[in-house]
């Protein structure tokens, strides 16, 4: 019997976990606000998925399908993977920390990256193990760096790619070469949130090292350019034995029916995620060099964001870009939390925003773009 206490105790590690800081969402007095802190597409979602998330209002007092076969197999038709290997989360987030439940434990170590997705850090010590956090080169995640902090005790190792906040990748000889050095238990977890928007020959999401090795995952979002954040949808692909033991733990209905009947009707309309693609494109490329004319410095995007980074001069530094932006009504993502004290975070937003937010931002470094 243990030792009566005053009050409830959380589990020993709980308590260390800093929670997650969402985007800001609001600029106060300010009448016109763009949103540019969450990496949300600036373009909605399909008008199909809106359609598909309106006609499921209509039988809400059914259950979902618990095992989102639909969604499932959408997925499954448009990336040609086998359906039984996907498995749809509330949000990707979701399937990260099912993944650290089911296969971590105290005494493991999981390893993560300097400037990697915060979301791994609480899962892995959610699960009582210990995050282990290696550096990263440029604002890339270094694969020497990994396999150097491999030990025995060793039993994940988590990689956003491209990476948040940085918007840099990890080409895909690079995480074969990750693959083939980590010990065979070890799971390497490819997290593509960002994949739809990556056009280099170069990258792969993943679904080739998973399909081919059984200690491989990939997670995907329908958070970014299919535009449901909102709706909470994921998914992962793996392994057969890693999906059924994550089936296991899972909530019977951990998705909701809205969101799989919309998320089908999303991943079919391809013809809308290539135009969000293509805005993106021609944004990030713009947007990186009207930035470089104003004089600040940038960390080359494949994804729908951009970091900026600040000089380290009285009046300049990013938290004032960042008070003089949100008084304005751009509101960025301040990264201080994944090791950029004087640097935002930019999502690409509507052509309007991102005029607007390059005006601005050559007026508070006092150049124009
Ligand atoms: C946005 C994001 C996700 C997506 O999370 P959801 O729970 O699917 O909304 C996952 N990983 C990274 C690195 C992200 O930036």
């Amino acid at each position: 019997m243990s030792i009566e206490m005053s009050k409830p105790v959380p589990r020993p590690g709980i308590l260390d976990i800093a929670a997650y800081v969402p985007g800001k969402e609001h600029a106060p007095g300010v009448a016109r606000v763009f949103k540019l802190s969450s990496n949300e597409t600036p373009l909605g979602a399909s008008p199909k998925a809106i359609e598909a998330f309106r006609a499921a209002a209509q039988s809400l007092e059914r259950y979902p399908d618990g095992q989102a076969t639909e969604l499932r197999q959408a997925i499954a038709g448009v990336y040609g993977l086998n359906a039984a290997n996907i498995l749809c989360g509330n949000g990707s987030d979701e399937l990260l920390g099912l993944l650290c439940h089911v296969y971590l434990a105290p005494g493991d170590e999981a390893i993560i990256t300097e400037h990697g997705f915060l979301v791994y850090k609480i899962q892995i010590m959610g699960a009582g193990a210990a995050p282990v956090t290696v550096k990263e080169r440029d604002c890339t995640v270094d694969v020497d760096a990994i396999l150097a902090a491999v030990t025995t005790r060793t039993k994940m190792v988590f990689i956003a790619n491209p990476g948040n906040p940085t918007g840099t990748y990890v080409p895909v000889s690079e995480i074969r070469r990750l693959q083939a050095a980590l010990p065979k238990h070890v799971i390497l977890v490819l997290d593509a949130a960002y994949a739809e928007y990556v056009r280099r020959n170069d990258y792969e999401a993943g679904i080739e090292l998973v399909s081919s090795n059984s200690n491989v995952v990939m997670t995907r979002t329908f958070s970014k350019v299919y535009g449901l954040a909102a709706l909470r949808v994921g998914w992962m692909f793996g392994p057969a034995e890693i999906v059924d033991a994550l089936n296991r733990l899972r909530g019977p209905f951990n998705m909701n029916a809205p969101a799989i009947a919309a998320g089908a009707a999303a991943v079919r309309d391809q013809a809308f995620v290539e135009s969000a693609v293509a805005h993106n494109l021609l944004w990030i490329d713009k947007l990186t060099a009207a930035l470089e004319t104003i004089g600040l410095k940038v960390t080359p995007s494949v994804a729908n964001f951009v970091l900026i980074h600040f000089p380290d001069i009285d009046g300049k530094r990013a938290a004032d870009a960042d008070d003089f932006l949100t008084s304005r009504g751009y509101i960025l993502r301040a990264v201080r939390g994944y090791g950029f004290p004087n640097s935002l975070r930019m999502s690409v937003g509507t052509e309007e925003a991102n005029r607007g937010f390059i005006e601005t931002l050559g007026e508070f470094m006092g150049r124009k773009a």
